[in-house]
């Protein structure tokens, strides 16, 4: 979580570097990926906010039709703790309260004041998620942006978009909606 609020770069390659496909990815084509993925979500932000006139992300989810339903995650292993999903089909974003509030704790820990609770920094998840709304039901996947060749056998060859762009989206999109810094904040 500490990473979303430092550079935008180390947040992109933080991002790709966690992909599966990341060792497919030429080195030379990192940057240029980051800053499209980026633009894209900065742009949405700015069309929905042009168009629904709200940077609140609950007012959002109430214009766009969206359910969000808010759940305990309870005990997980630390590898599957996630803050935040999004079912397209059912338009739905669940947030996931005791660990977004782990993770707030952990930010709180190490000096950082900006968000003074659950209810203020959830915000953030739930921005995140209504960029992957939007992109299921407007704009397309970010993560198609670019078509990695996974598996060639003679003639065939099977392609895969990269997930780490769709994340870099929702980063630029939540930061551009929420008028949050972003290199730093
Ligand atoms: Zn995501």
């Amino acid at each position: 979580m500490e990473k979303f609020f430092g550079n935008r770069n180390a947040l992109g390659l933080f991002e790709l570097q966690n992909d599966p496909l990341f060792s497919k990815i030429p080195s030379a084509n990192y940057h240029q990926l980051i800053d499209k993925a980026w633009s894209i979500g900065r742009n949405t932000a700015d069309k929905y906010y042009q168009q629904y006139g709200t940077r609140f992300p609950e007012e959002l989810v109430k214009k766009l039709g969206l359910v969000l339903t808010e759940k305990k995650q309870g005990f997980v292993a630390p590898q599957y703790r996630i803050c935040s999903e999004y079912y397209s089909n059912l338009r739905q974003i669940i947030l996931y309260q005791d660990t977004i509030t782990g993770e707030l704790e952990k930010l709180q820990a190490k000096g950082f004041i900006k968000y003074k609770d659950y209810t203020e920094f959830r915000s953030l998840f739930i921005a995140h998620e209504i960029f992957h709304h939007i992109e299921c039901h407007d704009i397309g996947l970010t993560s198609k942006l670019d078509k990695l060749t996974v598996f060639r056998l003679g003639p065939w060859r099977i392609t895969s978009g990269i997930r780490a762009l769709s994340e870099i989206g929702a980063h630029g999109f939540t930061k551009a909606l929420l008028n949050l810094d972003e290199e730093t904040n």
